[in-house]
């Protein structure tokens, strides 16, 4: 036989149950933020300690000075028989660039302070152009390109260099980038 339930008990049984599908409800959602948090953590984590991991970290030969150094290449643009002069103040900005310029007299000053690491990337000519804003590779200074009106050429001491953006500076360089 069945039991009959007065209403009030009735209402009673379906408030209790509504609230035990109510806490079930709650405590996955709880479950499921914490476990989104956990994942994310874990995730920022292990994308810190991967990034930290691939650091690229420079090669013997690629270390130029452990312990800064003020070298003085030179360098000389003639475009279509022309003279560019290298303004002052190249890299000379809020944050002084190691590389840089202090006279229209065409010396980049490359001064690392003492106890910087000096890599070969660091004294490479193209990083220099990068800085001043101004196109130079293989193909082009400035606006002037080969196959236009005329061919790059760059000397280093006297010698044709085919390097271009990718030369290594050394002290004292005289570094020409002629087109024409
Ligand atoms: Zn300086
Ligand atoms: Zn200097």
């Amino acid at each position: 036989m069945d039991e009959q339930l007065s209403k009030q008990e009735q209402r009673r049984l379906e408030y209790v149950a509504a609230e035990r599908t109510r806490s079930r409800k709650q405590f996955v959602r709880r479950f499921m933020k914490w476990a989104l948090i956990i994942v994310l953590a874990v995730g920022v984590v292990g994308y810190f300690i991967w990034f930290v991991a691939n650091q690229p970290v420079p090669a013997e030969a690629d270390i130029i000075s452990r312990n800064g150094m003020h070298w003085h290449p030179h360098l000389r643009i003639a475009i279509k028989g022309k003279e560019e002069v290298i303004p002052p103040g190249i890299g000379l900005g809020a944050v002084h660039d190691p590389m840089h310029t202090h006279d229209p007299d065409g010396i980049i000053h490359l001064e690392y302070g003492q106890g910087m690491r000096v890599t070969k990337d660091d004294t490479r000519l193209g990083r220099f152009f990068e800085i001043w804003g101004k196109q130079f590779t293989k193909e082009c200074i400035f606006d002037s390109c080969t196959g236009g009106e005329g061919t790059m050429k760059m000397m280093v001491n006297g010698k044709e260099n085919t390097e271009f953006e990718h030369y290594a500076m050394q002290d004292n360089d005289k570094i020409e980038i002629i087109y024409e």
